[in-house]
């Protein structure tokens, strides 16, 4: 029988209980930089990066419809992404993963690809392009992968998490994703599924069994508690987000995170799932017993 494993994902350093992976988002797409936690996994997002984009605005991608700032009603996009042919922020970034490769005990990578179809069309990625030989769609996605393949040798044999914005259809047109290409490097992927309410766990589902089918690593999914600048009353309910992790275990899938600011969200979170008596007796029977295991086990941290 597969046995799911379990992680937090948090913004700040301190881990909680009860789990499998703690991950510390050192770098997140807000740009910030802390300092390594030993006991916790490593977490960078590479090329989103707003304090960067703020100090370097001409490192920004850009497309025919405009750069990538959040500021650009174009596209969705939730922070400023830089140019990943940029040599300096790839060193930046690689500099960073390899530091924190040896003081942590694995790393997870965000964001280490192109901001979305149409990007990036500077005169450097043109010019790369141009001497390629390759068509744009395979001079992106190469490049993406080369990308990870450099990740791959900072990070040596520790764990290596990559992850992949949840389009699994266009996910090559888009950002540069060729899955198989990716797995040779990865030895994980992680989907992040982050949302504000959980009310139809049949979208998320769907989602987590087409990446399982099509990636040739271990997938797990990334749902959203309590992320920075939230209250309890801006997120789903804790009975939303125990279907939703339910229904996502029985797809198939290696594991399940959980997303919060930091540890004292995911210790109510998992306070008040240990107390949904009536949720998790309802949640038997759908084949995800494992993430009903889960909440047993946090029995006894309070
Ligand atoms: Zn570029």
């Amino acid at each position: 029988m597969v046995t799911l494993k379990f992680g937090v994902f948090l913004y700040k350093p301190e881990p909680v209980e009860g789990v499998d992976y703690n991950f510390y988002r050192i770098k997140p797409e807000s740009g910030t930089v802390g300092e390594p936690n030993p006991k916790m996994y490593t977490n960078i997002a590479c090329f989103g990066d707003n304090a960067l984009a703020a100090k370097r605005p001409e490192w920004i991608s850009v497309s025919k419809d405009g750069p990538a700032f959040r500021t650009n009603k174009r596209y969705n996009l939730r922070w400023d992404v830089l140019c990943m042919t940029n040599p300096e922020v790839r060193e930046y970034n690689l500099n960073l993963i390899e530091k924190c490769a040896k003081e942590t005990p694995g790393i997870s990578i965000s964001s280490q690809h192109f901001a979305d179809h149409g990007f990036c069309v500077c005169p450097r990625c043109v010019e790369q392009w141009r001497q390629s030989g390759l068509n744009w769609t395979e001079w992106r996605a190469t490049t993406v992968t080369e990308f990870l393949k450099e990740v791959r040798q900072r990070v040596g044999s520790k764990p290596l998490f990559v992850n992949l914005l949840p389009d699994p259809v266009l996910g090559k047109e888009r950002f540069g994703y060729d899955y198989d290409a990716l797995a040779e490097y990865a030895d994980y992927f992680v989907i992040p599924m982050f949302s504000k309410a959980y009310p139809t766990p049949w979208y998320w589902e769907m989602l987590a069994r087409a990446f399982k089918s099509k990636l040739k690593k271990p997938v797990f999914v990334n749902f959203y508690v309590r992320g920075p600048g939230e209250t309890w009353e801006t997120v789903a309910p804790t009975k939303q987000i125990l279907t939703v992790a339910t229904r996502a275990a029985r797809t198939g899938i290696d594991g399940i995170i959980f997303l919060a600011e930091k540890a004292d969200w995911i210790r109510e979170f998992q306070k008040v799932a240990v107390q949904s008596k009536d949720v998790l007796a309802e949640l038997e029977g759908y084949g995800g017993d494992e993430v009903l295991r889960l909440v047993h086990s946090w029995e006894s941290l309070f």
